[in-house]
């Protein structure tokens, strides 16, 4: 581009449209946390793909702003992370999945909740103990919570991050590492993460099943993470399965634990409710 007075301008009002969208959205993400309104949760099914039971769920978050418009995780929650918001945030999501959790273990049903936890909530030197506050107050097993984190948790203060999930895994709280082999973080300080349970990421799923010079790295990620579970005695679980060649590649390499449009999408409750009802017929 040659006309630089005019580019330059475009780009200074394209920022600022982008600054505007931005403290919009977190003033309308501010009023849904304090009005409690436009929040939900919505729950994938975690199923064994070898005898196709259902195992668990992993509760994901829906933000409908006042304008109807269903916001994408993946817009607002770095927002609510850069500020501080998702410390309020976190918690009303894990209120909400832990009594969604109660009521379906009230009704008989073996399952374990999974809930994101951002990296940021452990800078709150209080996170550990509202979890289990949270986990007694609506009297749940804590060994069906299991509390998936990335590795970017790596960046934060360790000793403070790990005395939190030494409490937590205390008191029989389980974790997992999520979107491992995504992030930037050196393998070594991964490695060393306490957690019980390694997701595969959608990343490396996708190209299972799939022949290709670029599906060859990706076998090997995956194949990476299967055996660096068996090394540190961690449970996997792969997500985004969306074919069956995918879930039989992921069985082959000994990963029997998966989640993915192929078995079921994130749900509502009642429809989630609905839809193990007519699995449970057929
Ligand atoms: P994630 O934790 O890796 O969640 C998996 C994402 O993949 C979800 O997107 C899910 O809807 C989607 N997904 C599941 N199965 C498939 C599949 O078969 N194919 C494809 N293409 N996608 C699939 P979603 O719900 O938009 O969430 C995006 C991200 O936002 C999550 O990634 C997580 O990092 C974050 N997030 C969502 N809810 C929360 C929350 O309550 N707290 C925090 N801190 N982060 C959250
Ligand atoms: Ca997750
Ligand atoms: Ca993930
Ligand atoms: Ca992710």
């Amino acid at each position: 581009r040659n006309s630089g007075g005019s580019g330059h301008s475009h780009f200074v009002r394209a920022m600022s449209d982008d600054v505007q969208t931005r403290v919009s959205m977190l003033h309308g993400l501010r009023a849904a946390i304090d009005f409690k309104r436009g929040l939900s949760l919505v729950y994938q099914p975690q199923i064994n793909a070898r005898d196709g039971e259902l195992v668990g769920v992993e509760a994901l978050l829906r933000w409908r702003n006042d304008a109807a418009r269903l916001v994408p995780p993946n817009e607002f929650i770095p927002l609510a992370e850069r500020t501080g918001l998702i410390n309020e945030l976190g918690l009303w999501v894990l209120d909400a999945a832990l009594a969604r959790l109660a009521r379906w273990q009230a009704q008989g049903l073996a399952l374990s909740m999974s809930v994101n936890v951002s990296s940021v909530q452990f800078r709150n030197e209080d996170f550990a103990r509202r979890v289990l506050r949270l986990i007694e107050h609506h009297a749940v097993a804590p060994s069906a919570v299991v509390l998936e984190i990335t590795e970017s948790i790596a960046l934060e203060d360790h000793a403070q991050v790990m005395g939190q999930i030494e409490e937590l895994r205390r008191a029989g709280v389980h974790f997992a590492i999520d979107d491992f082999g995504t992030g930037f973080s050196s393998l070594s300080q991964i490695a060393r993460l306490p957690a019980d349970q390694l997701k595969i990421d959608r990343s490396f799923v996708e190209k299972l099943g799939v022949e290709s010079d670029s599906s060859r790295a990706d076998h090997a990620m995956a194949a990476t993470v299967v055996m660096l579970a068996a090394a540190r005695s961690m449970s996997l679980m792969a997500e985004g399965v969306e074919t069956v060649e995918q879930r039989d590649a992921l069985i082959a390499m000994g990963c029997e634990k998966m989640q993915g449009y192929f078995f079921g999408h994130p749900m509502p409750a009642e429809q989630f409710e609905a839809w193990l009802a007519t699995r449970l017929q057929g």
